[in-house]
């Protein structure tokens, strides 16, 4: 395992935010995992895959967990298993790579494994939930394994049971994936093309990704914004109808609009962009004009789906 102090966590968020955290410890194997739970035992504890859905608001007075397990295994020809630490889109590559179907939707949308299942990431049509079979874990206070089948996990909308109601008493050390047999390359290729088009490149420029996530609202409240705006965007669903957040934000006149180093992405609205030594600060009350201006115009209240720390 490796333990630094004080160190800064510049390099482990891609908002590229310069916070700083009392302890980092990254582990390689489960054990090392259960031994830095015992040693750190009573002190603030926050697990991170890449950071790439984190703001860092201030510094962390507390002990980051990081994995280093990358490993992925067939467990048959139907289902893969991969430690927490492992890269997703690494192991997109190399399933397509071999001729495995079925997760290349998620391509390029970065973090780690551990992650993909608290945050039922998606996109194109796919969520993780639609692939995960099942999810294990080590319980943080009696460091016991518990593995929660898909329907345990509790998915929703960027949404799963990790996020709320075992917020913080779960690790994720390894997820189980639904694969299949069949020609992925195509479309992974089209995926990260789109991608690219459209959305920052980690390492390139500091942002979260999407910063909010899309709002459901009553058929009725949607019907009385479609007389209004007849080109509004908006699909039906069992939740509610869904309007997509970057056209709310779009409206409101944000796209390429800054507050301090702040930036809406003029390329894609929904996401909030590091775009010249932006302080948390600054990505804060940027999110919070934008939301507050779309509430204004719309009525609509929408949420960050960036994790604010
Ligand atoms: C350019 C860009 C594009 C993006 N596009 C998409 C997209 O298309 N779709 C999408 O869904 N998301 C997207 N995201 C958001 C991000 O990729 C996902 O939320 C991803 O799952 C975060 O993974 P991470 O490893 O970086 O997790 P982190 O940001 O480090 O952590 C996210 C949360 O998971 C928790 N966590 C992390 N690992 C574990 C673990 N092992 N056990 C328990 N809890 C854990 C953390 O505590 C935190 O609450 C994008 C982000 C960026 C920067």
């Amino acid at each position: 395992m490796k333990i630094e102090k004080d160190i800064s966590l510049l390099a482990y968020n891609t908002f590229g935010i310069d916070a700083k955290a009392k302890i980092f410890a990254e582990y390689y194997s489960l054990d090392e995992l259960r031994e830095l739970l015992r040693q750190y035992r009573g002190e603030k504890i926050l697990h991170i895959g890449q950071g790439s859905n984190l703001l860092f608001t201030r510094d962390f007075d507390g002990v980051i967990l990081h994995s280093g397990m990358a490993r992925a295994r067939f467990l048959d020809d139907e289902t893969v298993e991969a430690q927490n630490g492992l890269r997703l889109d690494d192991m997109i590559a190399q399933l397509t790579d071999m001729g495995y179907c079925g997760l290349e939707k998620l391509s390029l949308i970065p973090g780690e494994v551990g992650a993909s299942a608290v945050q039922n990431v998606g996109a194109y049509g796919v969520e993780a939930k639609d692939v995960i079979e099942r999810v294990y874990t080590i319980d943080v206070e009696t460091l016991e394994e518990r593995v929660f089948t898909n329907s345990e996990c509790r998915f929703g909308y960027r949404d799963s049971a990790f996020k709320h109601e075992l917020k913080g008493k779960y690790i994720v050390t390894s997820v189980v994936y639904k694969v299949k047999p069949g020609e992925a390359t195509k479309t992974r290729e089209e995926i990260i093309t789109t991608r690219m088009a459209k959305l920052p490149t980690v390492g390139e420029v500091g942002s979260a990704g999407s910063f909010f996530m899309n709002p459901f609202v009553p058929e009725q409240q949607a019907n009385a914004l479609l007389a209004q705006y007849p080109d509004m965007p908006h699909f039906a669903t069992p939740q509610g109808v869904k309007i997509p957040a970057a056209w709310l934000i779009e409206q409101c006149g944000w796209k390429g609009k800054t507050l301090g180093g702040a930036q809406v992405w003029p390329k894609q609205p929904l996401v909030i962009v590091n775009a010249n030594n932006a302080s948390a600060q600054d990505i804060i009350d940027l999110a919070a004009q934008v939301a507050a201006s779309v509430q204004e115009k719309f009525g609509i209240t929408i949420h960050p789906e960036v994790n604010y720390i």
